[in-house]
């Protein structure tokens, strides 16, 4: 691959989450019977009036700030004039020359595909971020098609990047990077499956070294970030095989089957569609103050990258446990509360990483839902650093609260669990171990000193894993 050098660019459509819709006052909900939530407005009547959704535009302001974006002072709304039957009206209220957020970057850096290296310090521009409104949504039957304009209407931002990425694993990163972003500073829950987030990758390879680019080809119909890094990878090598035939390559925009693994061609772009954008004349520009933008920024919360950076310095976790930790805010939220309550931070986030989030995976839950409050883990954990349980223990007793809730210390009450550091109780097992297994006593004292391990377990389970460890060994060094 060495021949080529690869250029990629995204346009990820993020759907912003509001109340209403982008014009009317329709409930934007997702999940509703089809055809529900609709107005002459969203349906496209002729001569209704489109009322801007204030929240919208504020979420957009939001998202440029949360990525280094320069957000405009004056911008507006046109018109971009194309007929579909999902867009009945003929056109789509759209921004051209003048989008809220312009000239913006993410860093990438450190952000991986699966188990492979940290990606190097890289930034990746975002050209710009606009606001549209959503188009109604197709379903196609074998001898019909259906069309639910409950969709249609909703705000919708294009989120643009510039031609900066050379592989699938940053295309990767990136959106990875971007859709933590919305979460954070909730603009959209970016869930893809309900069509939250929708991303079309632009591709091209030319020589190594060559300044100019190649001919883009356009992937859509991209389902899961899994199937998108599938697609640029599959992308890259079918590029490549024609270039090295000779073949020059069009303009083309294509499909990604997910099933087969291959792209397939949907439409040739002879010529460049010509949508005649003109401003929008139901709508008047939008202007914004330097005090209305600093309100925004003021409300703008912690990024994910300065909250991973600031778990690493202020609780000692490493590069890779702030990563998982701060993937999802609630979850960021969580570890912080625990461990400002204890005195080993990075014993929270292992029990967190080990534990909780297992835990949460196999019962299907969100952490919002979580049984165990923070406070009960930070008191679970000390439990274990005074001696009173083992770890062994402190495991069993988490997973008591999280199936029926309940404080650490009245499940250790109410079953017992006490760790047992009596040494005339820990004195009768180890007596018992070492009378039950004289073959083994054998085996120590002619030199074999890794069977100490094996009388450490026998005295763990005849105390059924309450036997204080570090007496137990301590014990057996001095009766052996
Ligand atoms: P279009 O007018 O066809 O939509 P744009 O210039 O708006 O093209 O770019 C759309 C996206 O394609 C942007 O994300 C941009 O970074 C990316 N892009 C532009 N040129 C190339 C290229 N030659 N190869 C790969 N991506 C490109
Ligand atoms: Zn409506
Ligand atoms: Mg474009």
């Amino acid at each position: 691959m060495e021949k080529y050098d690869v250029v990629i660019g995204l346009e990820v459509h993020v759907k912003v989450r509001t109340e209403s819709k982008m014009f009317c006052s329709c409930a934007n909900l997702y999940g509703a019977e089809p055809n529900t939530l609709v107005c002459p407005v969203c349906m496209g009547y002729p001569g209704v009036l489109p009322v801007p959704n204030k929240e919208a535009i504020r979420k957009t302001v939001l998202a440029g700030l949360m990525t280094s974006c320069d957000i405009s002072k004056f911008s507006k709304f046109d018109r971009k004039s194309y007929f579909s039957p999902d867009m009945p009206k003929n056109y789509q209220i759209s921004q051209y020359d003048l989008p809220f957020c312009l000239a913006g970057n993410i860093l990438i850096s450190g952000k991986r595909f699966s188990d492979r290296e940290p990606l190097p310090e890289k930034s990746i521009g975002i050209t710009r971020i606009h606001l549209e409104e959503d188009v109604a949504k197709s379903t196609h039957f074998p001898k019909s098609s259906g069309i639910d304009f409950n969709r249609a209407g909703g705000p919708l931002m294009e989120i643009v990047s510039e031609p900066d990425m050379t592989s699938a694993d940053e295309a990767y990163a990136y959106l990875t990077v971007l859709k933590r972003i919305m979460r954070y500073a909730d603009i959209s829950n970016c869930d893809m499956e309900k069509g939250e987030l929708r991303c079309d990758v632009n591709i091209s390879l030319k020589p190594a070294g060559r300044k100019e680019f190649g001919t883009k080809i356009e992937l859509k119909n991209l389902n899961s970030f899994r199937s998108i890094h599938r697609a640029i990878d599959h992308e890259i090598a079918r590029q490549a095989a024609e270039l090295d035939a000779g073949a020059p390559l069009s303009q083309e925009t294509r499909g990604w089957n997910d099933d087969k693994g291959s792209t397939y061609l949907m439409r040739v772009k002879e010529t460049e569609s010509d949508y005649r954008y003109f401003p929008e004349p139901d709508l008047t520009p939008i202007t914004f103050s330097d005090e209305e933008i600093d309100a925004i920024r003021a409300e703008m919360p912690e990024t994910p990258d300065a909250k991973k950076q600031r778990f690493i310095e202020n609780f000692g976790l490493t590069p890779y446990d702030s990563e998982v930790l701060t993937n999802e805010k609630a979850v960021a939220d969580y570890f912080e509360k625990a461990a400002t309550k204890s005195s080993n931070p990075k014993q929270i986030a292992n029990w967190i990483i080990s534990e909780l989030l297992r835990e949460l995976a196999n019962s299907a839950n969100e952490i919002s839902e979580c049984p165990v409050p923070p406070a009960n883990l930070a008191e679970l954990a000390e439990l274990i650093n005074k001696g009173t349980i083992s770890g062994k223990i402190a495991k069993q007793v988490f997973t008591e609260m999280f199936q029926n809730g309940g404080s650490p210390a009245a499940i250790i009450e109410a079953k017992g669990l006490l760790q047992v550091s009596d040494s005339s109780a820990i004195e009768s097992l180890v007596d018992q171990a070492i009378t039950e297994n004289q073959a083994q006593v054998e085996q120590y004292r002619t030199g074999n000193q890794k069977v100490l391990q094996y009388f450490v377990g026998q005295v763990m389970k005849l105390s059924k894993g309450k036997a204080n460890p570090q007496m137990v060994v301590a014990m057996l060094k001095e009766k052996l």
